[in-house]
């Protein structure tokens, strides 16, 4: 460590150590022999516990330094940067949210403070095998492939489709050598300048645009708008190629872990190597190695889910949101944030760029575009051949429907017609289970969760009702919990299991496959089905949103939405928004090859404004109507919201509380904010907690966090109480 440093800490020198224990402030403590350096991970004593922490800055002092214990020792980490520290501190001022909880995101790899570890690598030794095999051939082969790489016992097996006995084999006669090296090593090198797809002009337009606002060295923010398999993420691949040639760090945020499998091949493809990832699908020692080389410039390049963006990049020029209107960045638990908001955030903060790629962008990222704050590059035709589908509505009003059947005759005239000539049919249903509802026919009673405010959903494959708020389930029963009537218990309206019931009987030559989160024990499962139906592997596919995010089915050319106006109702302000990015989405899985698709859309309403804008392909038509309607209304993003949740086991609790805060709103009319409520959540209750909440509506320009902040802290919580804050909500549970 360079003590030339002139803000290095010499050994004694009293230093606040920020933990992410719940603490209001850092924690003075003297520097470890050696000395530290501002940002410095280190292990402290905290009462009778070792903690990990990082040196925030010069100790505040003011008590006996004779008490002052030491700081144990510095992590084999790199510091972290001021620019993080920064990000942190701003990110916990927006969020309103306490550091040690920001620290705790910015470390979440296991093992920081463990000594590095040692791992066995096999690379291509001198020996030559005394007896040769298809196997043993095949481990050759990809030593012999990669050049010079090492790999792990299980990459090097997997990678030729062997058993690990086939590799000891070959090390026991020399063919293989093993070697023992840190486990934590730098990932392969992407090269930038293996050849490019060659681009369509609009695409090499696009990708000029970003590639220049790279060359500026400054921050900015791009909004790549294109429809579906208008090849955006070829075009931002030429981002990352000039981030990587500028030897700076480019992150990937993606919403949904199925989507990784396709996008890591593709980075392979382009650039050679595969890239660092982090998400919940991620070993705890990869995530370990991860974290540890984007910090030391051993990772030019991750990609990952929304927490990615907390990771202790040491050069980052580039950040792709891609899907940006996907609610899952939207972080719902913990520290409530919103990855995109975020990662404009970090950007602007180390002069890095920004993509926000997506179809169907949220109206936020499209208002940001339209004043001016964003870029914006535009992608109109689909690559190749393909073209946007058909769209059109089947008016359900004119559909003669058997009781419990959603498949409109005019849907299975299609689909039939699709299967006969070997090409794919989605039928699309956002509803996971089985049946939603389950209704007691002798008194009427429908079977709700003991904890929450919700319905039991049954999910037929696992023989179980469970609760979609707080996941409890139980066996399905055979007499009413409330009036003891046997075998009376109906299923109400449909669900996507209870979808695949129909169409097997509707179609009974097809294969079906149903895709529901909640049917595959783990992504890898979910990603070879969805590898297995792109190659033909089914005929109907049934799916959840899950199908919407970008996956390519080639022989998909029909797309039937069984229930279009699903989602047109509810409270949330964002509801048009979404019905309309979700059926837009879904209708773009139609015809993404060669053949031209079609989307039929079952709706009861089919004069619906949003409905009418889908069918015409208005894109910019219905964001002008949305915003001017959000306009008007003065909420987000032409106003801001905040909503405070208060729950307790008591229900009179939360309610006194919440009028208490009603009444004392005088530090949010001083920034002209207003409060709603309290009222019960639409969730009232979840995990046996009534929750109350407030709505806080100001003007655009408002200091909303500070207000907040000086308006909660007049009342005290009493021990069961919580109260949290979200700050521009997205969801209104
Ligand atoms: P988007 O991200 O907009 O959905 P993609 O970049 O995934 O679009 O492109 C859709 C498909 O078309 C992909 O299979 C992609 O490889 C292919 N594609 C797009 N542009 C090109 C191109 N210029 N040359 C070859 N293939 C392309
Ligand atoms: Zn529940």
């Amino acid at each position: 460590m360079p003590p030339s440093n002139p803000d290095f800490f010499d050994e004694g020198a009293l230093v606040a150590v920020l933990t992410a224990q719940p603490l209001d402030r850092p924690l003075d403590y003297l520097a470890p022999e050696g000395g530290c350096l501002p940002g410095a991970f280190v292990e402290v004593p905290l009462g009778p516990r070792k903690v990990l922490g990082v040196v925030w800055g010069p100790g505040k002092g003011g008590f006996d330094l004779k008490k002052a214990r030491s700081i144990i020792r510095v992590l084999d980490v790199a510091p972290m940067r001021d620019e993080m520290q920064e990000f942190l501190r701003r990110a916990a001022d927006y969020t309103l949210t306490p550091m040690p909880a920001m620290l705790r995101l910015a470390t979440r790899a296991p093992g920081l403070s463990n000594p590095p570890s040692m791992q066995k690598i096999y690379r291509l030794g001198e020996g030559e095998p005394s007896r040769i095999t298809d196997a043993r051939t095949r481990v050759l082969e990809v030593l012999r492939g990669y050049g010079g790489l090492g790999f792990t016992l299980k990459e090097l097996s997997d990678l030729a489709g062997v058993t690990s006995s086939v590799v000891k084999g070959l090390v026991t006669q020399g063919a293989v050598r093993e070697e023992d090296t840190p486990r934590d090593m730098p990932f392969a090198r992407l090269d930038p300048s293996l050849p490019a797809k060659s681009l369509t002009e609009d695409q090499q337009e696009a990708a000029g645009a970003l590639r220049e606002g790279l060359r500026s060295g400054t921050y900015g923010t791009t909004l790549l708008r294109g429809v579906t398999g208008s090849g955006k993420t070829e075009v931002y691949l030429e981002a990352v190629a000039e981030a990587l040639r500028q030897g700076r760090q480019a992150l990937v945020l993606l919403p949904e872990i199925a989507l990784t499998a396709e996008f890591l091949n593709r980075v392979e493809v382009r650039f050679g190597a595969r890239p660092a990832e982090w998400h919940s699908g991620v070993t705890m020692t990869e995530r370990r190695r991860t974290w540890k080389m984007v910090g030391q410039g051993g990772a030019q390049m991750v990609v990952g889910a929304r927490s990615a963006l907390f990771l202790p990049f040491q050069n980052l020029g580039l950040i792709i949101v891609d899907e940006e209107h996907d609610t899952s960045y939207k972080q719902e638990d913990g520290v409530l944030y919103n990855a995109r908001d975020m990662a404009v955030l970090r950007a602007a903060i180390c002069g890095a760029r920004v993509v926000l790629a997506s179809a169907t962008p949220s109206l936020e990222s499209w208002a940001n575009a339209e004043a001016g704050k964003y870029d914006r590059l535009d992608l109109d035709a689909r690559y190749g051949a393909a073209v946007m589908p058909d769209l059109a509505a089947i008016d359900m009003r004119a559909q003669k429907l058997p009781s419990n059947r959603w498949i409109s005759p005019s849907l299975q005239v299609a689909a039939n017609d699709r299967i006969a000539r070997g090409e794919q049919v989605l039928l699309f249903l956002n509803r996971r289970g089985y049946a939603p509802t389950t209704i007691c026919r002798a008194c009427g009673h429908q079977i709700g969760c003991e904890h929450c405010d919700a319905r039991m959903v049954e999910h037929r494959f696992q023989k179980r009702l469970i609760c979609h708020q707080c996941g409890e389930s139980a066996p399905l029963p055979t007499t009413c919990p409330s009036c003891g009537a046997e075998d009376r218990l109906a299923a109400v309206g449909p669900g996507v299991e209870r979808l695949a019931e129909e169409a097997t009987a509707l179609f009974p030559e097809a294969r079906i496959a149903v895709l529901s989160s909640d049917l595959f024990g783990s992504a890898r499962a979910l990603k070879e089905q969805i590898e297995e139906i792109a190659q033909g592997g089914a005929d109907i596919i049934i799916g959840t949103q899950l199908v919407a995010k970008g996956h390519n089915f080639p022989l998909l050319t029909l797309v039937g939405v069984i229930d279009a106006d699903l989602g047109l109702q509810g409270s949330d302000l964002r509801a048009a928004e979404r019905t309309f990015q979700l059926m837009r989405q879904v209708a773009g899985r139609a015809g993404r090859a060669e053949r031209r698709g079609t989307a039929l859309l079952q709706t009861f309403q089919p004069e619906h404004p949003v409905i009418r804008a889908i069918l015409a392909g208005d894109e910019n038509g219905f964001w002008r109507a949305e915003a001017d309607a959000r306009r008007q209304a003065g909420v987000p993003p032409y106003g801001r919201m905040a909503g405070i949740i208060l729950s307790s086991p008591d229900m009179q609790v939360v309610f006194d509380i919440g009028e208490d805060l009603a009444r004392r709103d005088g530090p949010l009319r001083a920034v002209g904010a207003q409060v709603f409520g309290p009222a019960p959540a639409p969730v009232a209750r979840i995990r046996g907690r009534h929750r109350v909440r407030l709505l806080v509506k100001a003007p655009k320009g408002a200091a909303l966090q500070a207000a907040v902040a000086a308006w909660v802290a007049q009342v005290r919580l009493p021990p069961q109480a919580r109260l949290s804050v979200d700050i521009d909500p997205q969801s209104f549970y």
